[in-house]
């Protein structure tokens, strides 16, 4: 049986180090950091993700406030609104909801976003940073990802990662932090031949795809860590992953659960990214204050 990579447990850890860094925040800067969730209009599921997301900044004490607005706002103003949030200094960290009504576009926001509030590293400066190897905010998902390899004190270096996903918040990222870790990184995805020869040669098996039970336990590589980031609903309720967890779970040598494994992570994830931010802010200014006494 595989060691079982408990997101909940990793999760509470977080909380109790995130309450502890944002009382020291608290202590030196007199307010909590604070995050804005930008919300137009906005489906089911993305009111169920801002409702946990409330949730937890309020357990950790991030003020985090949700910034509604009726689907007819226009992309102008829908601007204006992110220009004021990134001038706002009661605002750390900025987030906006998908999927956006078709006449906004999602290029514009995250240009728009500052990338020193942009917490789940969407705009391009972001992701033109991580690919460069610089600092840099990453999509929640993955920073989850890379927290559970980090507790479980996964030895990245020289070992074989394959990831299925080759999409722009989960595969393309994630690909670029393990390469950090020094890695040798497998990038699969849905014209990947042979799928199966991949994901047998890896010690790390991360799958994002979106397909339940995908992942069969002839795939896996006996002794490999899986990472399962994929959510699927069933027909008769219920959430499963992309892997077949009953029968991975027995050649595997550590195994996240869905549910209970990535995703309670993801929005912790955010909300650290959030107080990284706030602190990242305070240096920024320090710095600033530096160069015009200087000058
Ligand atoms: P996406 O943009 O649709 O990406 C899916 C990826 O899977 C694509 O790269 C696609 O390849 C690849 N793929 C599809 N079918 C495949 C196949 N048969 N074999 C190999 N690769 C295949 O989806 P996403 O937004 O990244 O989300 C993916 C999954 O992760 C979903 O289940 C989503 O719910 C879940 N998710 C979970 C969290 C969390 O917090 N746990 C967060 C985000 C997403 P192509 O590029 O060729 O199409």
């Amino acid at each position: 049986m595989a060691i079982i990579l408990d997101g909940r447990a990793i999760g509470a850890k977080i909380k109790a180090e995130l309450r502890a860094d944002i009382e020291k925040y608290v202590h030196e800067q007199g307010r909590p950091p604070g995050l804005s969730i930008v919300r137009v209009s906005g489906d089911t599921a993305s009111g169920v993700y801002t409702k946990a997301i409330l949730r937890v900044a309020d357990e950790i004490g991030v003020k985090a406030r949700l910034d509604q607005f009726p689907t007819r706002i226009s992309a102008d103003e829908l601007r204006a609104i992110l220009m004021q949030l990134n001038c706002d200094n009661t605002v750390q960290g900025i987030i906006v909801q998908m999927p956006l009504p078709g006449h906004l576009s999602q290029k514009m926001v995250a240009d728009m976003i500052s990338s020193s509030k942009d917490i789940d590293g969407i705009s391009p400066r972001s992701a033109g940073n991580l690919f460069l190897g610089l600092p840099s905010f990453l999509p929640a998902t993955v920073a989850a990802v890379m927290e559970i390899l980090d507790r479980v004190q996964v030895p990245l270096e020289g070992k074989r990662a394959v990831i299925i996903s080759r999409s722009n918040i989960v595969g393309k990222p994630l690909a670029m932090m393990l390469l950090q870790k020094n890695a040798t990184v497998t990038v699969s995805h849905s014209h990947t031949v042979d799928l199966a020869g991949f994901t047998r040669q890896a010690d790390v098996l991360v799958t994002a795809v979106g397909r339940a039970n995908m992942i069969t336990a002839d795939m896996v590589r006996p002794g490999a860590i899986v990472i399962d980031v994929g959510i699927n609903e069933l027909p008769g309720g219920g959430i499963v992953g992309d892997v077949d967890f009953t029968h991975v779970n027995e050649v595997a040598g550590a195994i996240t659960p869905t549910p209970g494994g990535v995703g309670p992570l993801t929005n912790i994830l955010l909300l650290k990214q959030c107080v990284h931010a706030a602190w990242q802010q305070v240096q920024d200014r320090v710095h600033m204050k530096g160069e015009v006494s200087i000058s």
